[in-house]
């Protein structure tokens, strides 16, 4: 059994489900992400571990012990809030301090702790300070300090970084892991961020509308997507779909046609390939090559152009796509209204029935 296992979870607001069943095994000190867009149902899915909400059927278990049945507090689970959730009244030290004071933890205890968890995240400085005298990164340091004293078995993590700015947002991602790997901790962390999934995650839970679309290491979803929603969902800018037709199936790969006369034959398991049927080609933009090299060459108009210095992203009109993506390293010369050309290599090519589930792939 998992350290954390949620077995046929069912929730459900009046008549309308939104948690469809689903059976998850988290392991011990494991660093777990949920990861979905907006909507799908991963707040909801944290907040019934913690016990916030309610589930209507299934049941949750936390090292092998029943806790959906049980009172919040007595779970053994410590949750930090995007809103930072601290009482403004009271200090750092204070606010740190509250739930082993309700624990009634002694003097001595409560002080040792609070410095200890003060220490790990850099705020020692700050512990007289009330709330509002704290930046947003401090403030969010405090509330997971609040959750690092309780010694928790579990830290859940509900949006943490989404009220920072960008740069705060990269140091307290690295910031977490390191975290997580000093107190060797159990966590459970939902956003909606791709990039903070694949950065901070041991293990990726891609959620769509109240269901498990897959779960895997950051780079298996990444290099191995099971379906066509965790392909479009994991990577930054998203995979680009082409769509085409079966021209043929053998033992070990699967030959597709894109319109025109181009053919790209993807080294794939073909599965229950038929010729003629629908199939839709992704491939990352990072993935494409320059003209002239690959296994078939597509063009199309260049419709903006994205420099960031070290790197260059072009939208190109390409038949059959839309938003079609190219990925160069550094800069390259071209405008909008320009032809581009680029390679596709067959390799790196994911293939989607028409029911967007992937073709096996296949080293080449
Ligand atoms: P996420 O965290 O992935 O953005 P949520 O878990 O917050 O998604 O919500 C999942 C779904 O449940 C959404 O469709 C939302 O509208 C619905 N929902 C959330 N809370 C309630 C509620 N109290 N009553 C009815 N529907 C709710």
């Amino acid at each position: 059994m998992s350290y954390v296992e949620l077995k046929s979870v069912i929730k459900r607001y009046g008549e309308t489900e939104i948690i469809h069943g689903i059976d998850l095994g988290i392991e011990k000190e494991e660093f777990t992400v949920f990861v979905g867009p907006s909507g799908c149902g991963k707040s909801t899915l944290l907040r019934m571990i913690a016990g916030l909400e309610s589930l209507q059927e299934g049941s949750i278990h936390i090292g092998g012990k029943r806790v959906d049945t049980l009172r919040s507090a007595e779970r053994g689970i410590a949750m930090v809030f995007q809103n930072y959730a601290l009482y403004p009244h009271m200090t750092v030290f204070e606010n740190m301090a509250f739930g082993l004071r309700i624990a009634k933890a002694g003097q001595d205890e409560i002080r040792a702790k609070v410095q200890r968890a003060a220490g790990i995240l850099q705020i020692s400085e700050i512990l007289g300070r009330q709330p509002r005298a704290l930046s947003g990164g401090q403030r969010q340091r405090v509330a997971i300090g609040r959750a690092i004293v309780r010694e928790p078995k579990v830290f859940l993590f509900d949006e943490p970084l989404s009220n920072l700015d960008a740069k705060l947002r990269v140091q307290m991602r690295v910031e977490l892991t390191r975290l997580h790997r000093d107190l060797r901790a159990t966590m459970i962390y939902v956003t909606h961020d791709q990039v903070e999934a694949m950065t901070m995650a041991d293990k990726i839970v891609v959620l769509n509308q109240g269901r498990v679309e897959q779960v895997g290491r950051p780079l298996d979803l990444y290099n191995a997507p099971c379906n066509r929603f965790v392909a479009g969902f994991i990577g930054s800018p998203a995979m680009n779909f082409l769509e085409g037709v079966i021209a043929g199936a053998a033992a070990n790969s699967v030959t597709v046609a894109l319109g025109g006369d181009k053919t790209v034959t993807v080294p794939c398991r073909p599965g229950q390939a038929r010729e003629g049927a629908p199939v839709t080609l992704g491939i990352r933009p990072e993935a494409l090559e320059v003209a002239g090299q690959g296994d078939a060459t597509v063009t199309g108009r260049v419709l903006a152009v994205e420099r960031l210095g070290n790197e260059t992203f072009v939208y190109v009109d390409v038949p059959g796509s839309s938003d079609f993506a190219v990925h160069v390293a550094g800069d390259v010369r071209i405008a909008p209204d320009e032809a581009m050309s680029f390679g596709l290599p067959a390799a790196r090519c994911h293939l989607f029935d028409a029911d967007g589930r992937a073709f096996e792939m296949l080293a080449a």
